[in-house]
């Protein structure tokens, strides 16, 4: 099973320039979804983890299975005014201008070891800002890890300090 055969390249999206790596023909196939579990799931080893962060909206998908894999929860971290409870946020820079994300605020107890989980690690601003909302809450991180790694766009370098670690590397 070549999962990189499930990954489709979407030239210009969402805008020109961008080749976005598009999930979905993975999501869509059963054994080849299996199989990325698994591998996600063999990038953490037997690291006990308490709780799974998956970060919206694609890593959503794995973060979920993930978790289910290893008997723990997950909980979502979403753009500005998603979620119903009180929240901490995180604010990061875009390439042009800023962006917030928010968890909830007693999703994390302290000392809780962290599991995060993205689709794609691209810059990496995103991952980091992830890594900081864990950490306001008293979390640790124990592993960052990514279906899909950019490697030219050098994200690994925001999370230095941290184990960061992807399946696919493009
Ligand atoms: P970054 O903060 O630059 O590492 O961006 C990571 C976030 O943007 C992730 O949530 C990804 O889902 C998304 N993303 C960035 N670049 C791409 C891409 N080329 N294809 C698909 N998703 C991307």
């Amino acid at each position: 099973m070549q999962l990189s055969d499930y990954i489709r390249d979407i030239q210009d999206f969402p805008k020109p320039g961008i080749v976005f790596k598009d999930i979905t023909p993975l999501l869509a196939n059963a054994e080849a979804t299996k199989s990325a579990v698994e591998a996600l799931l063999n990038l953490n080893g037997n690291q006990p983890i308490d709780a799974v962060v998956g970060i919206e909206s694609r890593g959503f998908f794995f973060g979920t299975l993930i978790a289910q894999r290893l008997n723990c929860g997950f909980i979502p971290v979403r753009k500005p005014n998603k979620l119903p409870a009180a929240t901490t946020s995180q604010s990061y820079k875009l390439e042009y201008g800023e962006d917030i994300l928010e968890i909830h605020t007693n999703a994390i107890k302290m000392g809780d070891r962290i599991l995060i989980h993205d689709d794609v690690l691209a810059t990496g601003g995103t991952a980091e800002a992830v890594c900081k909302l864990v950490e306001k809450l008293g979390g640790e991180v124990v592993q960052c890890n990514f279906l899909i790694e950019l490697t030219f766009l050098e994200g690994r370098r925001k999370l230095k300090g941290y184990q960061a670690k992807s399946v696919l590397s493009y």
